[in-house]
């Protein structure tokens, strides 16, 4: 069930094998080398009760079937090092989109909570924040009818005393709040509030009226009401258990009925060409700035007055100007930036409770001291740490401050009259010397970053722009006023009481730009994107899952093998299998191998002597040695085996 220990396997042969697999409902294929693929059975199968969970914990990997499960056996396993390699594994899961990478990931955090077994209320409670996360950041698209619209970043601590979790989101795809290709859907959580609350309640919100354009006209069907009630449900019962207050929910159906009066106001342009709010919308101005309990609970004339006019400050006079035809997307930028503070403040509230009331620097001392200890193994280790409640990306001068890409992008950002032309110049001159750095001579604005998992070219056409994305102060003031509590509390950036926003900087990896005045930028977000992502989980040792579509039209037991020999060619399987087969994947110093796996026979002779002495007295073969220990995949699984043999946990070296 190895597939990398095939001697011969070409793509035909590799497909093949899956193909015959997937008939007999194995999902989880194979392996190959320490990579599980896993096909998405579009259908419930007995895969994971207790029993079977049980089964996998603790267990061989080649006694039992490939298994999701497995998988984070192996990782808890060897966070622990009682696989040889020393606490420092990470999962990745990977695939394209409805390939099951969210379900395989909640698959893995239930293996992961039922192996620390410790703590059964945390448990419950990580794997309950997901229909949360997942109503506000999932929608139906053409591809998955439950795709995950944003990031995210789970990271557990298993220390001795500080269980804990904390999730980190980037990138949510706030565009699909006010505009929705064909065939896709918005948030859940707009069909889940218009089916699942009372008639009563529609009316006190003012969503009885469902021309929503927002929407895209697409409402809730009859037959899908019960659905979505039924989530509606689960969601209300998840922000309960998260511990959201009852004034709390009220306003997050506010302000969401609120974004979907916004949506409905339509705009006019006047004879001297300036914009004026069409009189048949007028009803929805009002709707979203005020009913009855509130929307967004703004003064209208402000509103309309954010809608349809830009503000500067000068000489610290307002001066507003009307917004013509092309400025119409306020409204839309508005709608944007008040989901995605929503969306920010539910993760730092499931992050709270999932920080599990420790103090957190206690928890904030633990983890650096870790991350020191792994320095002086000299493992690759980069994460974000916090210092004074400042995120500082380590081992990634690149991005930080003073000298980063993104301070010189806030910079540039400044003057109105730079273009993405003298951007690149400026990183040009400032990096051209970096070795992650590289000059791209061309007239368009590009450049090349060498990030950890290989060279990316960006181009930076339009990065200025982007990057100027943020509130303007008289949106922001509006806000600030208004007599919604929660809203007045998601746009202050220091707040009142001095709780909800300290907090979240506290807890959550947020922009440095946070206490400060300035505003967050596209910049700062970016620093929890992909990029930085990878690069801090390709450092540690990782587990993948690979995740494969079987057809496009998430039927049952239907497999398209072009549509799942594309993904192998591009999720690179069939290279991983030659790397994996011909490569060193583990390296050890003499240090850790001695650290996690042998007993020291002589303490007279030098360790490297020492190592490689006991290594030939195993049946272990085709590893080498140089300054460092260099083993082939298989051979971890073989010394834990050979271990176990002895009776002997690992004796550890001073
Ligand atoms: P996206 O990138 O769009 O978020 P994804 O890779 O996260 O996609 P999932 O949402 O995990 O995809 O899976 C899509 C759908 O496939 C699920 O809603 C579920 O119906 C089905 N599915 C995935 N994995 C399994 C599984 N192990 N067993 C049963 N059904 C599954
Ligand atoms: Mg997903």
């Amino acid at each position: 069930e190895d597939l990398a220990g095939l001697s011969e396997l070409d793509e035909n042969s590799l497909l093949e094998s899956l193909t015959g697999r997937f008939d007999h409902n194995r999902i989880y294929q194979t392996y190959i080398g320490d990579i599980l693929v896993a096909v998405n059975p579009f259908k419930q199968l007995p895969l994971y009760e207790k029993e079977v969970s049980e089964r996998y914990k603790c267990h061989e990997k080649s006694s039992l079937p490939p298994h999701i499960f497995a998988v984070a056996d192996r990782a808890y396993q060897s966070m622990l090092g009682r696989l040889g390699t020393g606490p420092k594994n990470q999962c990745i899961v990977i695939g394209e989109s409805g390939a099951g990478k969210t379900e395989s990931t909640k698959l893995l955090l239930r293996q992961l909570m039922e192996l620390c077994r410790a703590n059964s209320q945390l448990e419950q409670q990580i794997l309950q924040v997901n229909p949360l996360l997942e109503a506000f950041g999932n929608a139906q698209t053409v591809m998955n009818d439950n795709s995950s619209r944003f990031g995210k970043y789970i990271q557990l601590r298993f220390q001795n005393s500080s269980k804990g979790a904390k999730i980190n989101e980037y990138l949510l795809e706030k565009s699909r709040v006010v505009h929705q290709d064909e065939g896709e859907r918005n948030f859940h959580i707009f069909y889940c509030m218009l089916a699942g609350i009372s008639p009563q309640d529609k009316e006190m919100y003012g969503l009885l009226d469902p021309t929503q354009y927002y929407l895209n006209g697409r409402f809730v069907q009859d037959d899908m009401v019960k659905h979505w009630s039924a989530k509606y449900s689960e969601v209300s019962n998840a922000m309960d258990m998260v511990g959201f207050e009852e004034q709390e929910k009220v306003d997050m159906m506010t302000i969401l009925a609120g974004i979907l009066s916004l949506g409905n106001i339509t705009f006019e342009v006047t004879d001297s060409d300036a914009l004026k709010v069409a009189d048949k919308s007028q009803g929805w101005l009002k709707a979203a700035a005020f009913v009855l309990q509130g929307q967004l609970g703004v003064q209208e004339e402000e509103l309309l007055r954010c809608l349809t006019c830009t503000m500067t400050v000068t000489r610290g006079e307002s001066i507003y100007r009307l917004h013509n035809q092309q400025q119409a997307e306020a409204r839309d930028s508005i709608a944007k930036v008040v989901y995605g503070r929503v969306f920010g403040w539910i993760v730092s509230k499931i992050n709270e409770l999932l920080s599990h009331k420790l103090d957190w620097d206690v928890e904030l001392h633990i983890f650096l001291m870790e991350q020191n200890e792994y320095k002086e193994e000299g493992i690759q280790w980069e994460t974000i740490t916090f210092k004074d409640n400042k995120p500082i990306l380590l081992q990634d001068l690149f991005l930080t401050k003073p000298i980063g890409i993104l301070s010189l992008l806030d910079e540039q950002s400044a003057f109105p009259q730079a273009t993405d032309g003298n951007f690149v110049d400026k990183l040009n001159s400032k990096f051209k010397a970096n070795p992650h750095f590289e000059v791209v001579r061309s007239h368009s604005p590009l450049f090349t970053i060498v990030h950890y998992a290989g060279k990316v070219q960006y181009n930076a056409s339009g990065f200025l722009e982007k990057n100027r994305d943020n509130i303007p102060a008289n949106i922001r003031t509006l806000f600030i006023n208004s007599v919604t509590p929660l809203l007045s509390v998601l746009f202050s950036t220091i707040s009142r009481t001095g709780t909800l926003m300290p907090r979240k900087a506290k807890l959550q990896v947020v922009d440095d730009n946070f206490n400060s005045t300035r505003k967050q930028s596209v910049g700062a977000q970016f620093k929890h994107s992909l990029a930085v992502l990878m690069e801090k989980m390709f450092a540690a040792s990782p587990h993948f899952v690979r995740c494969i579509k079987p057809n496009s039209s998430k039927q049952p037991d239907q497999l398209d093998s072009k549509l799942v020999m594309d993904q192998l060619r591009y999720n690179g399987l069939l290279e991983t299998i030659r790397i994996r087969r011909e490569g060193f994947s583990w390296r050890p110093s003499f240090k850790e191998f001695a650290q996690y796996n042998i007993l020291l026979l002589n303490p007279d002779l030098p360790l490297d002597k020492e190592c490689i002495s006991i290594l030939n007295t195993t049946e272990l073969r085709g590893w080498k040695c140089s300054s460092r220990l260099f083993f082939k995949y298989w051979h971890q699984e073989e010394l834990a085996r050979l271990l176990e043999r002895l009776g002997k946990a690992a004796v550890v070296i001073q």
